[in-house]
């Protein structure tokens, strides 16, 4: 083995301090065609971008030469979605390059917050999925796993969230327009991707197909630094590009839009992340999405181990390719069709290969969020891929026959092919199939999937599938989002290490009584409420008290994550201090922020709520600065870094068994926050490493869930029950918070009333009651400051660090 860079702790950058600042203004005044103070911030963030580029470049070549000279492992990370946030100051801490920049600026005058401000946020992801790609990305790098991760270059990624009226609206996102300053096209790198068409078989009987249309990928490389070390990760994202730029022809008639066809067709692949999937189009260009990622990444995954290996016969040796949740299962058959029909292999051999390369993380346990194709639309797209979902799903049930024989109804339930109704191919049943390891994400998750949707296949197979609890990565949720606290940890954990060794957060654990240490991670905190008090002044108009507990759900709004459980107790509480204003009130700012998908009624209903009792409690004389309710609008990466650090207490309150792991959670902890949360995904595993006694924990088990539903569950009982309760529920449905428009809310009250689908009635005393325990906490300010200090000391196994290394060592097989 030659040498490789990783291990090298300082990077030449950093060593060549002095001149950096100077380079660095005479760049930008290239760039910006003027003197380096006259240039506008975003110039300024352009070329401090193009700077750290490349450089980042030169690694990214030195990461690559060294795989390439050690013949390594590598892991090829697919994911339609990576929330990847803003780059800059990652990169510049990274390289070694923040304080030359902070100088570069102040010598010319522009401040650094406003030249990082003006990034975009690349949004390429929904929530907590894509965030963990995100996070998985800077691990890889940072532990000097050779990868690649797999993406789409979405063109306007998700939605961008406004509030009108106290409602969401949905509008494009154009994050390219300036944040393409990362990125690094590979021209060189140019792939063939079919759809539609038909299958042929040639003279020797060998089936072929013969796609009706063609589009092309280009790659487009994004590199992600590591941090203590000179190796880089990689996400690659395939833009889709016309096999004919414009039909000559047509232009010549003078029909130009009609010259554009084919290329709008191809650029529409990459336009958003998640096509409204309501229509029968949206759902169309979803799978033609999945296909594209999955084609373009296996066939450049396959031209590199020929070009180093000669002979596919090693590639599950020097290759893993793992499938974030199932939206890249068409990597099963589009693997095989490649080594079957394009390379020559054989179905035997292919399949071993297949096998041995393919891994997959379930995220979700709920049955309706498990994708399938209906097989119509399958054959339209990918006529030979469906053929080869059948010939897998063949041999897989000549198998379970052979294994465990005469249990026909379990044949027909495990079987790729969903028969009853519409036929539909069930991709988590084709991901679990191909697979050597199926994981979930948090050891509550993982125990839950064997029991429930996969119980089947762990019959089958129970050897197959694990856990691996997610984390995340340090450097972004802590050093960087609250370099206030960091500057706390640097000093008293020796320097700077823990950023790449969490575990070392542990050593705060004795000092947690330790009044000067308390008194700064409360001044840390203080600093961080104000920064986001300021911010809730400028973007709302409302003034809340940094003195006050600030009390945060910031996720995306979904039924089961329990955001009305959250507005219960609001309402809850502001008639008890309408009821008893003298009493004794701790005072509490409630912070919400969150997208709902632009189809889902409900979760609009909840956002809408959110408003209309915020205006009536913020406007409220007899309630003052005893309760304040804001919503932040836009939710993403760089405004959960402003949130998170400013939070007092996190809110996990999803219903027991439905939140696969959060990590949410996770980030708030670390930032010292307490939680107040359900026994729910990783909740279970930091509240054990924390203490139970330093956690608010509420609300019915898991098991409870399912005993309560199982009884056939009636949620008008508690609400007949518990008056407090009542009291909320009548004031919601009696209009009291939408006076001009009483029976807006009657929706969203019958569910409750009448389903409650997610135990909120049943929850909703303990969740009182905890509540209350908070407040108790909050105003002795030692003892809360202490569980603060133990939250943080707690969470050195929470780092994405941990969880890489673990897939490393137990499903992917590589040093890490
Ligand atoms: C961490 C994160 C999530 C996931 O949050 P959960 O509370 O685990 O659902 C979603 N969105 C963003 C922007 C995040 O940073």
């Amino acid at each position: 083995m030659t040498a490789t860079p990783r291990g090298q702790r300082k990077s030449a950058a950093a060593t060549k301090l002095g001149t950096v600042p100077t380079a660095l203004l005479r760049r930008i005044e290239r760039e910006a065609g003027g003197a380096a103070a006259k240039a506008a911030p975003a110039a300024w963030m352009r070329a401090v971008a193009h700077a750290c580029r490349a450089e980042l470049a030169e690694r990214l070549n030195e990461t690559m030469q060294a795989d390439r000279d050690s013949g390594a492992k590598r892991v090829h990370y697919l994911s339609m979605e990576f929330l990847m946030g803003r780059a800059l100051a990652n990169a510049l801490a990274a390289l070694g390059l923040d304080a030359p920049f902070r100088q570069a600026a102040e010598h010319a005058g522009v401040a650094a917050a406003d030249v990082l401000e003006r990034e975009p946020d690349a949004a390429l992801g929904n929530g907590g999925l894509g965030r963990l790609a995100a996070c998985f990305l800077d691990s890889l790098a940072t532990l000097g796993v050779p990868s690649f991760g797999y993406g789409l270059r979405y063109r306007y990624g998700m939605f961008a969230q406004r509030i009108q009226d106290g409602r969401q609206v949905e509008t494009p996102d154009d994050w390219l327009r300036l944040g393409d300053a990362w990125e690094l096209p590979r021209p060189e790198l140019r792939y063939p991707v079919g759809l539609g068409g038909h299958v042929a078989s040639d003279e020797g009987l060998a089936r072929r197909w013969v796609p009706a249309q063609t589009v092309y990928a280009d790659a487009i490389d994004f590199i992600v630094p590591g941090h203590d070390t000179r190796r880089v990760a990689v996400l690659r994202q395939w833009q889709a590009a016309p096999a004919n730029p414009i039909d000559y022809a047509a232009f010549s008639r003078g029909d130009h839009l009609g010259a554009a066809r084919e290329k709008l067709e191809a650029e529409s692949l990459n336009w958003v992340l998640y096509p409204d999937d309501s229509t029968q189009a949206g759902r169309e260009l979803r799978l033609k999405q999945e296909f594209f990622l999955v084609s373009a990444s296996l066939q450049d995954m396959l031209a590199r181990h020929l070009a180093e290996h000669g002979t596919l016969d090693t590639l599950g040796d020097k290759a893993s390719v793992h499938l974030n949740d199932t939206h890249p299962a068409l990597a099963v058959p589009e693997l095989m069709r490649l080594l079957v029909d394009e390379h020559g292999l054989g179905w035997d051999a292919a399949w071993a290969q297949t096998c041995k390369l393919v891994s997959y993380t379930n995220h979700t346990l709920m049955p309706e969020a498990l994708e399938t194709w209906p097989v119509r639309m399958f054959e339209q797209l990918l006529p030979r891929h469906l053929e080869i979902v059948y010939e897998i799903n063949s041999r897989f049930l000549d198998l379970v026959r052979a294994k465990l024989p005469g249990d026909e109804a379990l044949v027909r339930r495990v079987s790729l092919v969903e028969e009853n109704g519409e036929r539909r191919i069930k991709m988590a049943a084709l991901s679990i199939v191909a697979s050597h390891h199926v994981n979930g994400v948090s050891a509550l998750h993982s125990e839950l999937m064997v029991q429930t949707i996969f119980a089947d296949y762990a019959r089958i197979w129970p050897e197959r599938f694990c856990n691996v609890t997610n984390g995340v990565t340090p450097r972004r949720w802590l050093a960087q989002a609250n370099p206030t606290l960091a500057a706390v940890l640097d000093e008293r954990l020796d320097g700077p290490a823990w950023r790449t060794d969490l575990d070392r957060l542990a050593q705060l654990a004795p000092l947690a009584r330790d009044a000067g240490l308390q008194a700064e991670v409360r001044a840390a905190k203080r600093a961080n409420k104000e920064r986001l008090a300021a911010l809730v002044r400028r973007e709302l108009g409302v003034s809340i008290d940094p003195a006050s507990l600030f009390d945060v759900q910031v996720k995306r709004i979904h039924e089961y994550k329990r955001q009305l459980l959250n507005l219960l107790h609001v309402v809850a509480r502001y008639q008890a201090i309408v009821a008893e204003p003298n009493a004794n009130w701790v005072p509490r700012t409630v912070v919400f922020a969150g997208k709902a998908a632009s189809a889902y009624v409900a979760a609009k209903d909840i956002i809408r709520l959110i408003h209309d009792v915020a205006r009536v409690v913020n406007s409220d004389p007899r309630v003052g600065d005893r309760l304040k309710l804001v919503f932040l609008p836009n939710y993403g990466v760089s405004l959960a870094e402003t949130i998170m650090p400013a939070a007092d207490l996190s809110e996990q309150i999803s219903t027991a068994g439905t939140e696969a792991s959060g990590t949410g959670n996770m980030k708030f902890a670390l930032n010292g926050a307490l939680t107040i949360g359900t026994w729910d995904g990783a909740n279970i595993e930091m509240a054990q490493a924390v203490g139970r006694e330093h956690f608010f924990i509420f609300g019915l088990s898991a098991e409870q869930v399912a005993q309560v539903r199982a009884l056939g569950y009636d949620p008008r009982l508690h609400y007949e029950e518990n008056a407090r309760l009542k009291r909320v529920i009548d004031a919601i449905a009696r209009g009291d918070f939408s006076p001009g428009e009483p029976e807006r809310y009657r929706a969203l009250v019958e569910s409750l009333l009448k389903r409650d689908s997610y135990l909120l009635l049943a929850d909703f005393h303990g969740y009182v009651e905890a509540q209350a325990a908070v407040d108790r906490a909050f105003i002795d300010t030692a003892a809360w400051d202490a569980k603060a200090i133990l939250n943080i000391a707690g969470m050195g196994s929470f780092s994405s660090d941990r969880t890489i290394r673990e897939y490393a060592a137990r499903i992917w097989n590589v040093p890490a």
